[in-house]
């Protein structure tokens, strides 16, 4: 981590409570207030509405926890959910583990700055040029002490999701471990742009034994325009496998081709989608799996042989798990990290259990997960894939764009502290 040599220290006046958006304090000095956007209870609901630029206390940081200045900041579905309220209240759920705000400042993905650092955090200083995984736990809980996945303890969170006070405002409060170099050859848009769907997409890939993605490993990769789908496809191929994009146009499908994707199926062409029709509905079972059989001869075609693949990478749910399982290589695996169609999601357990597929659940990230990930940014192996960089204002309309289905295109970024998008790159 280097310290920031073009540090701006000019705000619009260097004893005004709140620095101007754009405009960072002198390093290392912390202001009262920040701009924030901001989410209420009582607007939860439209993304485009629940979310207000106020100005708010600057977060106050304790032992093991570190004050970002944030310089940009990535959007994530996540908090699309967190704006609808739905299917969590972030707010009235932190409030019943006894945390007082009322309201939800959002963000899981940061590029920034050192501000200040509390108690017994070593190895960071003020002034580092970082970004944030989005990993939170408590360090004592008794299944980390055991040495044990950080990430499946019952303390573990999402940062900027499950907890306050992430990228969406001035200063972030993060926990020491989160913290990671920023890759210098990146600016501060594209550093902030990856880090939460390329974590998730590596524990994904990577952090199921017995199904790791191998070198050949033929993987299907859902929503390969999209910000998992982009950085899947990228770890698929840095490890040797050749992935298989899902979209739904062929603008969609080259941008995913440049992204890693040997091929893409359009899956327009199809229409066997959600729950299949049971078992005992002999016609429509018929109907089902030809369509479904249809589908997985593109995939041969692709593939250039009758391979099926090793890795379904899912997160659409209800309307692909059905297929996902259906196509998947017996003893391969489907892992899911989210079910963003719908959450009841159908498996024919015939085809389940005579071939041995294991449908695994996956999220977020743990510290070992997260540092491999970042060498791979850092070494050049993986691209950010920043698809727009906007404004702190735009925040709203991001989240309920990508909530309509419109934002597909790579990761969206937020310039907060930074002014310029071309700003940060250090070699
Ligand atoms: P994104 O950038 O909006 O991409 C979503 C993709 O899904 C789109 O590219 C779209 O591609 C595809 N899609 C939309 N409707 C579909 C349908 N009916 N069938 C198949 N594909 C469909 O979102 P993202 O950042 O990749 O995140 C996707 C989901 O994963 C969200 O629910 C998010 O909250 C979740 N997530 C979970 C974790 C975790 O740790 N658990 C981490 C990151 C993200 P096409 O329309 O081109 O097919």
């Amino acid at each position: 981590m280097t310290l920031l040599d073009d540090q701006r220290q000019s705000v619009s006046d260097p004893r005004a409570d709140v620095p101007d958006v754009g405009q960072l304090p002198p390093l290392g000095v912390v202001p009262p207030k920040m701009h924030a956007q901001v989410i209420r209870p009582d607007r939860y609901g439209d993304p485009g509405t629940a979310f207000q630029r106020e100005v708010v206390p600057t977060p106050k940081i304790g032992p093991g926890e570190v004050l970002i200045a944030v310089m940009a900041a990535g959007i994530n579905y996540n908090n699309v959910w967190a704006a609808r309220g739905y299917p969590v209240d972030q707010v009235t759920t932190r409030q019943r583990r006894g945390e007082t705000e009322d309201f939800h400042i959002g963000g899981s993905d940061a590029s920034g700055i050192v501000y200040a650092v509390g108690p017994d955090v070593d190895n960071i200083s003020i002034g580092d040029e970082v970004i944030i995984h989005p990993g939170v736990w408590d360090e004592n809980d008794p299944w980390i002490a055991a040495g044990r996945d950080q990430m499946i303890a019952p303390s573990a969170r999402i940062w900027g999701y499950d907890t306050n006070y992430g990228s969406f405002g001035q200063f972030a409060r993060v926990q020491a471990h989160q913290v990671l170099p920023k890759a210098p050859h990146l600016t501060w848009a594209e550093a902030a742009a990856p880090t939460l769907v390329g974590t998730t997409a590596y524990r994904m890939l990577h952090g199921w034994a017995g199904n790791t993605v191998q070198d050949g490993d033929l993987v299907l990769v859902w929503g390969g325009s999209g910000g998992l789908g982009t950085q899947a496809s990228q770890l698929v191929r840095a490890a040797g496998g050749r992935a298989i994009a899902v979209v739904s146009d062929d603008e969609r499908g080259e941008y995913a081709m440049k992204y890693g994707a040997i091929g893409y199926i359009n899956r327009r062409e199809f229409n066997h989608w959600g729950i299949p029709p049971l078992v005992d509905d002999t016609e429509g079972q018929k109907a089902w799996s030809a369509s479904a059989r249809a589908f997985g001869k593109k995939i041969w075609e692709i593939a250039g042989a009758k391979e099926d693949p090793a890795i379904v990478f899912e997160h659409p749910g209800a309307a692909t798990i059905p297929t996902s399982i259906f196509v998947c290589r017996p003893g391969g695996m489907v892992t899911v990290c989210a079910g963003t169609t719908g959450f009841d999601a159908m498996v024919d357990l015939r085809y389940h259990w005579t071939r041995q597929k294991r449908l695994q659940g996956s999220h977020g990230t743990n510290d070992a997960q997260a540092a491999a990930y970042n060498q791979l940014v850092i070494e050049g192996k993986i691209d950010p894939c920043v698809g727009r960089v906007l404004t702190i204002d735009d925040i709203p309309r991001a989240h309920a764009e990508m909530g309509r289905g419109e934002e597909v295109f790579g990761n969206t970024v937020i310039l907060i502290g930074a002014s310029d998008p071309g700003a940060g790159k250090r070699s």
